[in-house]
């Protein structure tokens, strides 16, 4: 079976592929960066692979505390099987601090701290720049019910509590993130797309300096360098965190 043929969907960091199962797809993590609506491009060596394993830890880790998630498993390093969703044309932004485009648009100082999180939606379209949406319009769009709205705020808030205090103990500090979520064929919110520092601002908590302390896709966007080693360091001090949390589960268990 040539898996050319059973392309879905390429997007610019992966590409999704249908299975033999009607309700399984397969998600392709690819090396390839673009940024500003794709009008810079570029690689990242071995991004596929380190956003494919930080996902999938993420994702279970979340699943661990009660979120549902689309994530099954990963056949390779750099490919996840993921339960099929009807994705809600929508980004939901959370924001702990202020960088990106909230600095741009409200003048507010990079860096400062909010009083609480904020959560955002973004209309997932490239042809109109993915612009944000007021609640108004996005019930007048139908791009969501007002029921799911709520759900999808409180789920993205959950996400921010858990993720925050997840980061932290790895001397990460989670200054805002972007996650996409789906109905299942039950008709269930589940979180969906990736989790990774192509769509979370991290910044090293013991540094101050505000080029150095960046550990995700900004080093690209701002052409910083050492893109690589950055989400690399992500993924290890992801890593070292939940074998460290295993080995303590364990121990408690023995006990
Ligand atoms: O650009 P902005 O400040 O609005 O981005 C907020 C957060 O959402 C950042 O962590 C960014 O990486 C993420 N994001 C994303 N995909 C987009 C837009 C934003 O992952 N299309």
């Amino acid at each position: 079976m040539s898996v050319g043929k059973n392309l879905l969907y390429e997007g610019k960091a992966k590409i999704i592929y249908i299975t033999d199962e009607p309700e399984i797809l397969l998600a392709h993590f690819k090396d390839d960066a673009t940024a500003f609506n794709a009008q810079k491009r570029g690689r990242i060596v071995g991004k596929g692979e380190i956003n494919c394993k930080i996902s999938q830890l993420l994702f279970q880790y979340l699943e661990e505390r009660g979120i549902r998630t689309h994530f099954i498993d990963c056949p390779a390093p750099n490919q996840m099987r993921v339960m099929r969703v009807q994705i809600f044309p929508l980004e939901v932004v959370v924001r702990n601090i202020a960088a990106g485009s909230l600095c741009q648009q409200t003048g507010l100082p990079l860096g400062t701290v909010l009083k609480q999180p904020l959560v955002e939606f973004y209309y997932k379209n490239d042809q109109l720049g993915d612009p944000l949406l007021t609640r108004d319009r996005l019930l007048l769009m139908e791009l969501a019910t007002p029921e799911q709205l709520d759900q999808l705020q409180q789920q993205a808030l959950e996400i921010n509590h858990h993720l925050s205090e997840f980061f932290q103990s790895c001397g990460i500090t989670l200054v805002d993130f972007k996650l996409e979520f789906g109905l299942d064929t039950q008709g269930t919110i589940r979180l969906a797309d990736e989790i990774s520092p192509d769509t979370c601002r991290l910044w090293n908590s013991s540094e101050t300096d505000p080029n150095n302390r960046v550990m995700d896709k900004d080093r690209f966007r701002r052409d910083l360098g050492n893109v690589e080693n950055a989400y690399q360091q992500v993924l290890e001090r992801i890593q070292m965190r939940i074998q460290g949390l295993e080995v303590r589960g364990q121990e408690k268990g023995e006990l």
